[in-house]
């Protein structure tokens, strides 16, 4: 699976984490020491399993190989919350009873594909979502009840249809099978809604390290206009919105907006709005309209930013940036971009959200050139 640095002491994963963020930004910026886990284990509020088939043939169920659809049967993992993981071990073993096959990705035959499990580790909630190849769930609702039955912590379970060939887990259809449809967790202070497709941090824990640095390095003081880009669903945006005048959110993802929206509205945070686009297109209109944003946040996904939003940034002058990015090569491509721009990486502080894993997150603070 991910976890490629199973077997290395921890002391030494996150010096090997710094070292790379390092080796990758030295020459922009000065990069400071990593903040890793106290107890970097059982982090993961989401568990993803995916059910199937062995090379046998045999229904299975547990995680893909990296970079294949072969599966490795897993029962537990000891960077995923417990709870999840014996949820997902009782779903595996009500199968049979009900007679329900796992799904074969090579004739498309069986009907249960992936198992997420979401849990908010400070309210509490659990979120179970089926991933089915058919809408029509034979003795659905005694499986339902059975499950919450022997799991009365679980709050919600949404079945989410999925019949394509495809590589993304969740499918368009949604179903709620019990519950409310989305969880609760709280993050800085305030209480976020989150939903089956709404992107959240997977380590909540280090999420508020993350945040409390990107403030930090922001150095607001309190009149500022800020604009959160790739927001998901709000959460660096709120936990900005205390410190400073007003907040602009972008994201790509209707869901996640939807989220974003009501958090706001049930959090009593009135100085944010969101947007539902393309985060480069938004930056584009912006700076067309001549808005003025003194801080830029952003936080892209792997892929990094483009140079449609860099270009944009540039025209619109904002004094700061502050970068969060999950992957330190895309990261160090777009800060040569900016640095084209009129923008100087000013200091890189990588935070280990993703213990065992060869992943990093980092903080990078940029400042205009004037
Ligand atoms: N800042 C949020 C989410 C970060 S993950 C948090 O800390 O929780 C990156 C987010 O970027 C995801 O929510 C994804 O849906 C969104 N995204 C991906 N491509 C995008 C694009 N082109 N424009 C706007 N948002 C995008």
């Amino acid at each position: 699976g991910g976890c490629r640095y199973q077997g290395i002491p921890y002391e030494e994963q996150v010096e090997i984490k710094e070292k790379e963020v390092r080796k990758l930004l030295k020459k922009r910026c000065s990069v400071h020491p990593i903040s890793g886990m106290y107890f970097p284990y059982y982090y993961r509020n989401k568990v993803h399993a995916v059910f199937g088939m062995t090379d046998k043939r045999k229904p299975c169920y547990g995680i893909y190989e990296e970079g294949s659809h072969k599966i490795i049967q897993v029962e537990q993992c000891q960077i995923e919350d417990k709870k999840s993981s014996e949820i997902i071990k009782t779903i595996w073993d009500m199968l049979r009873p009900y007679k329900i096959k796992t799904y074969d990705e090579d004739s498309g035959y069986g009907f249960l594909r992936h198992v997420l499990v979401r849990r908010g580790f400070s309210t509490n909630q659990i979120m179970v979502v089926l991933v089915t190849a058919s809408p029509v769930f034979p003795s659905g609702k005694l499986f339902v009840k059975e499950l919450v039955e022997k799991h009365p912590e679980i709050t919600t379970i949404v079945q989410s249809m999925n019949d394509k060939k495809t590589t993304f887990v969740l499918g368009d259809k949604e179903k709620v099978l019990y519950g409310k449809g989305f969880i609760e967790d709280k993050l800085m202070g305030y209480t976020f809604r989150i939903s089956p497709k709404s992107f959240y941090q997977v380590n909540p824990k280090q999420t508020e390290v993350l945040y409390k640095k990107a403030i930090e390095v922001a150095g607001f003081t309190g009149g500022e206009t800020v604009l959160d880009a790739y927001c998901g669903i709000g959460t660096i945006g709120m936990a900005v919105s205390r410190h400073v005048k007003q907040v602009i959110g972008v994201e790509l993802n209707e869901a996640a907006v939807k989220d974003a929206i009501s958090n706001a509205r049930r959090n009593k945070v009135e100085n944010i709005q969101f947007y539902c686009k393309d985060a480069g297109i938004f930056m584009e209109e912006l700076a067309e309209q001549n808005v003025h944003v003194d801080v830029v946040m952003m936080d892209p996904p792997r892929s990094g930013s483009t140079e449609q939003f860099i270009d944009s940034v540039s025209r619109m002058k904002p004094e700061k940036v502050v970068y969060i990015s999950c992957n330190p090569e895309t990261l160090a491509r777009d800060l040569d971009y900016f640095t084209k721009k009129g923008y100087r990486a000013e200091g890189a502080w990588p935070v280990d959200m993703f213990c065992f894993t060869g992943h990093v997150e980092t903080v990078c603070r940029l400042t205009r050139i004037k």
